[in-house]
């Protein structure tokens, strides 16, 4: 009788918390865990990834849930003490996290967008460390018309924190061999002491992931490349001529960049090409024609279409969809993988290109 009680009383906890019996979960793991994985929750965005910003190190990079201080652990950034406890914090709450998603347990994710139960790697392996805009003295030799950074490159918002010293300081706690390290912060490649950062990090054997312009070629960039430890630059080109490159990035030097690319992808690096869409500036057949040649050229593996989110409250013209479904479709013929930056588009809009493109 007891033992039907509890029988009864796991089923009801089961299905409360809408989880899979653990019996089906144990038959899946023993199926899964040969192959380096198991039945569990986990975060399908940001897992793997550790985020440091100039004044908090961070879980993830939008927890999505009411529970900030789990995932953010200040520190003052002229204390090296007090930025090696905000990694022990973030050790120690990563690892209760990673234990509460094995067990299937309500855990701070829970309400996330992006929180999946699905056949997932059998340990939470911190493989990038990601250091987004804002950080240190992020710098930029383009003026990007959508740029939301803008105000840190003008230096009118100061920012804080160095990031060479930061990551030496980051090499105590993780070994960098084969660990991502992945910059956003501005032009990287602009930066006075780029190719300081990247002699230390090619010395440690890390591997490096940026977002970047493109305009600038640097020999140190390309030796990770020639030894496969690029994973992948992102660019944002919004433009397939010299005009329309101009009046986007504040910088005429189309030919520059593409020759970059080109030089860059030639050695194997795997190029994301983006498209913002902008209305009366790169909304025309000529600059959408020139970008799908470049990303045929490149061997792009990503094209992403993107909307600039700074008029995201105001709808595009009829011409402006017309083109964005025209650019999808010329895309649709390339070897890249085709992607959609829905969020970035106003929602009105977006209903309207996906009835245009037949996609849900
Ligand atoms: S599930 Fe959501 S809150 Fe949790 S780590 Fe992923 S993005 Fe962050
Ligand atoms: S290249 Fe990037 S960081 Fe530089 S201005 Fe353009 S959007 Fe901003």
């Amino acid at each position: 009788m007891i033992r039907k009680k509890i029988a009864l009383f796991k089923h009801f906890i089961l299905k409360s918390i809408g989880l899979k019996k653990l019996s089906q979960i144990n038959e899946m793991n023993n199926k899964n865990v040969l192959e380096g994985k198991i039945y569990r929750n986990g975060c399908s965005l940001f897992e793997g990834t550790l985020i440091i910003n100039s004044k908090r190190v961070q879980l993830c990079c939008q927890p999505l849930t009411d529970n900030k201080d789990f995932f953010f652990y200040y520190y003052d950034n002229k204390s090296d003490e007090s930025f090696y406890s905000a990694i022990q914090q973030y050790k120690k709450n990563r690892d209760k996290l990673y234990e509460m998603w094995v067990k299937m347990e309500k855990n701070p994710c829970s309400n996330c967008s992006y929180m999946i139960e699905d056949s997932l790697p059998t340990n939470l392996n911190i493989r990038t460390i990601h250091f987004p805009t804002g950080f240190d003295d992020s710098s930029c030799n383009f003026r990007c018309i959508y740029c939301n950074a803008i105000p840190v490159l003008d230096k009118k918002i100061k920012t804080v924190g160095n990031l060479f010293e930061t990551i030496v300081k980051l090499s105590k706690d993780f070994d960098f061999k084969g660990m991502i390290f992945s910059f956003s912060t501005g032009e990287f490649v602009a930066r006075n002491d780029a190719n300081k950062i990247l002699d230390y990090l090619y010395e440690k054997g890390a591997l490096i992931s940026l977002t970047s312009n493109s305009s600038i070629y640097k020999k140190r960039l390309m030796d990770f490349i020639k030894e496969n430890r690029v994973t992948g630059i992102n660019t944002s080109l919004d433009a397939g001529t010299r005009e329309t490159f101009a009046k986007v990035k504040g910088v005429d030097c189309f030919n520059k960049v593409v020759e970059n690319i080109l030089k860059y992808s030639n050695e194997g690096c795997l190029y994301d090409l983006k498209y913002i869409i902008l209305e009366g500036i790169n909304d025309n057949i000529e600059d959408i024609n020139g970008f799908v040649e470049i990303v045929k050229k490149a061997n792009t593996r990503n094209a992403t279409i993107s909307a600039n989110q700074q008029v995201k409250n105001k709808r595009l013209s009829e011409n402006t969809i017309n083109m964005t479904t025209l650019l999808y479709k010329k895309l649709k013929e390339t070897n890249a993988n085709l992607l959609f930056s829905s969020n970035d588009f106003n929602r009105e809009d977006m209903k309207e290109i996906r009835e245009k493109i037949n996609i849900n």
